[in-house]
């Protein structure tokens, strides 16, 4: 029997293979992955200067381990290179073909590149994985400065880690705001406040055009005509779900790979998870639908047809200089109300006297518990 095929070993990937051997043993399963496929949580990538972790500090299990704890075979370093949906195998980039009975994309999400020219672009830098994560830190002089752009989530925690661990961190990014998307206004207020204070740098309203080489690091030119020198430059303006291996072979995609609730293309063999999928038109970057997904896949595949239910899904920014967590509402969501709590923000979304969302900074966190009874489900 050709084995159910998984491509991928993220969050998504592995999660999935877990929870399909709590209810299958036995049937073969096979795990591909361009990377090393090292068994990390993405999310500490953002936490480990902080703690001073490298990237063997921050890597879980080896993928021998991991082949042995699934009772799988994982080949690493290996990139899928197509479909052939009609064979039902996939062609590798080592010459080598994979058959298989099912198969689950679980790709996960790359990193735009920042539209800016110069001499220097060996010195920018994303992080988006383990191996992105020890090459940034391997370029790294001891304390020195940082410039990071974009001030989305993955930019502010990276700002709030790094100024922690010791760095000069100045973030550059064309919107007015941080998280914009994200968060309303006065908890990104609240945020850049309490990044500001623990000495992090904002150039809000700019962006960078160029990055040269210069005496000491890299020279970086503004919009506005501004210069600023740095040790090396952190990109976080965005990430892309992975869809061309599943759009060449002829899958639609949209913004994510499209899945039904069951997890399912319109190739009933062929599944998708995690960041590179949409999911009946959400295509959510985090953990928490993932998870969902992974369990509710594990049992398709095990032969009980179960489709995901995502209940209220709030996100933890990981900025300790500002706490916060958000559920942003769905659609166009109410009106936003204001309210100060102790040590904090408690700011509501409401229709009336039904909650739709909510963002809490500071101590007023602790009560995410008692809000999230009271939130809608994202897809119930
Ligand atoms: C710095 C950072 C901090 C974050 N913090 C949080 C947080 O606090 N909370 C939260 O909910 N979310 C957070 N996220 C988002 C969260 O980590 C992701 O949603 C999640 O890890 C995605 O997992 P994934 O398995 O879908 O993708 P990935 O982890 O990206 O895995 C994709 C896998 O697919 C493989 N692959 C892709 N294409 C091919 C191919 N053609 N052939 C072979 N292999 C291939 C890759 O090698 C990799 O193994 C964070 C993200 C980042 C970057």
């Amino acid at each position: 029997m050709d084995p159910i095929v998984i491509v991928g070993t993220g969050l998504a990937g592995y999660t999935l293979a877990r929870e399909f051997r709590k209810l299958d043993s036995q049937t073969p399963l096979v795990l591909i992955t361009s990377d090393d496929g090292r068994n990390y949580s993405k999310p500490m990538l953002s936490t480990g200067f902080a703690k001073n972790k490298d990237a063997d500090g921050l890597a879980m299990q080896s993928p021998e381990v991991m082949a042995e704890q699934l009772n799988a075979r994982i080949l690493t370093s290996i990139q899928v290179n197509s479909i052939d949906r009609a064979g039902k195998r996939l062609l590798l980039n080592n010459g080598l073909e994979e058959a298989y009975s099912k198969l689950v994309l679980a790709q996960g999400a790359e990193t735009i590149k920042p539209p800016v020219g110069g001499d220097a672009l060996d010195k920018v830098f994303s992080v988006n994985d383990l191996q992105d994560y020890g090459k940034f830190r391997k370029a790294l002089p001891e304390s020195g400065k940082v410039a990071i752009l974009g001030a989305g989530l993955i930019g502010c925690e990276f700002a709030n880690d790094l100024r922690t661990g010791g760095y000069e961190v100045t973030v550059i990014a064309p919107s007015s705001s941080v998280m914009p998307g994200l968060l309303p206004s006065a908890a990104a207020d609240a945020v850049k406040t309490g990044l500001t204070e623990i000495g992090v740098e904002f150039y809000l309203e700019q962006y960078v055009t160029e990055v040269n080489q210069a005496d000491n690091g890299v020279s970086l030119t503004l919009d506005n005509g501004n210069a600023l020198e740095v040790d090396v430059v952190l990109s976080a303006i965005g990430l892309r779900p992975r869809t061309a291996l599943a759009g060449e072979s002829g899958l639609k995609v949209n913004k994510g790979i499209c899945v039904n609730r069951a997890l399912a293309t319109e190739d009933s063999n062929i599944y998708a998870l995690g960041d590179c999928a949409e999911v009946d038109g959400l295509n959510l970057l985090y953990v928490m639908p993932l998870m969902a997904c992974a369990r509710a896949l594990a049992k398709t595949l095990y032969g009980d047809e179960t489709s995901v239910i995502y209940g209220a899904m709030p996100v933890t920014v990981k900025t300790p200089a500002c706490p916060v967590i958000v559920s942003p509402p769905a659609g166009n969501g109410g009106e936003w109300q204001i309210e100060n709590a102790e040590g904090g923000l408690r700011i509501l979304n409401k229709k009336g006297d039904k909650l739709l969302g909510y963002a809490l900074t500071g101590s007023a966190v602790s009560e995410r518990m008692k809000l999230n009874k009271l939130l809608p489900a994202v897809m119930p």
